[in-house]
């Protein structure tokens, strides 16, 4: 079986029904791993049809609750109806807390589920923690089994610890952004990778903004920015999701991305696929 990308939720804090939070699946030949997640992964998990019952390694680029809202549905929906498998979580600093905090507030649900006649699973509550922060960092990797090796390197995302990660396939390498204004981290880490998955405000929408935010060219990273990136790193495939409108359409951000960038450009929605060889 072939590699596959699935793009779960290609939206941001703003609340759309056709995008929901940012979660990627990456499925191998016998695993399945996700990256970020956000609001509506396990609806989108299920339209999928992704095995989501055999997920036990998740990795959260960072913190902010667009990328990780969906992990408490994820862990306590997912622990009744048939993921049966402990969890392993990777994300920046504040992982290991916030996972805790979880744990405590559902511990009754947990303790009335797995004691109760619901004979619920206490393996599947079973969540270990790891601070990527703590770990090797690109070129290293932190994570390793016999489908993906996993490296992560540190962007820009103002003051809180943000992390692209660079998955390693058997055929392939994959790159994803997290959230980030441009840096040169991301470059040296995606320099000729397969699919580059970026994240991306409209620059043009953006200017026209009534009282824009300074944030965005701060912490994010514009159309006309990722093309000049993409120029740089030469992906094989550059796919584009968290997408800041800013009152333009998707068009609007690949011509953006066209002023510097000529190679292939997929603008990712909800359940978008792509099978890598
Ligand atoms: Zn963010
Ligand atoms: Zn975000």
């Amino acid at each position: 079986m072939s590699e596959k990308i699935v793009f779960l939720g290609t939206g941001t804090p703003i609340l759309n029904l056709e995008r929901e939070g940012p979660a990627i699946a990456i499925q191998t030949e016998n695993n399945i791993y996700l990256f970020d997640a956000g609001r509506g992964v396990v609806r989108r998990l299920v339209q999928s049809k992704l095995p989501w019952k055999e997920i036990t390694n998740i990795f959260l680029t960072h913190l902010h609750s667009d990328h990780t809202v969906g992990l408490t549905d994820f862990i306590y929906t997912t622990g009744v109806v048939g993921r049966f498998n402990p969890l392993k979580i990777y994300g920046p600093s504040g992982t290991i807390d916030m996972i805790s905090h979880l744990k405590q507030a559902f511990s009754e649900d947990v303790r009335i589920r797995v004691e109760g006649l619901e004979r619920g699973k206490e393996r599947a509550y079973q969540i270990t923690p790891h601070e990527v922060s703590q770990e090797k960092q690109w070129p290293e990797y932190f994570y390793k089994d016999s489908e993906i090796s996993v490296s992560a390197f540190p962007v820009l995302h103002g003051d809180w610890e943000c992390f692209g990660y660079r998955i390693e396939t058997k055929d392939n390498v994959i790159v994803l952004s997290g959230d980030t204004a441009p840096t040169s981290s991301l470059i040296e880490a995606s320099r000729g990778c397969d699919v580059l998955i970026h994240e991306v405000y409209y620059a043009l929408g953006f200017s026209k903004l009534e009282n824009p935010w300074n944030y965005f060219p701060t912490h994010h990273t514009s159309g006309i920015e990722l093309g000049e990136i993409a120029a740089e790193v030469q992906p094989r495939i550059l796919a584009f999701n968290h997408q800041l409108f800013c009152d333009g359409s998707k068009e609007d951000i690949t011509k953006e991305i066209r002023q510097n960038f000529t190679g292939k450009v997929i603008s990712a929605q909800d359940l978008d696929v792509i099978e890598l060889e």
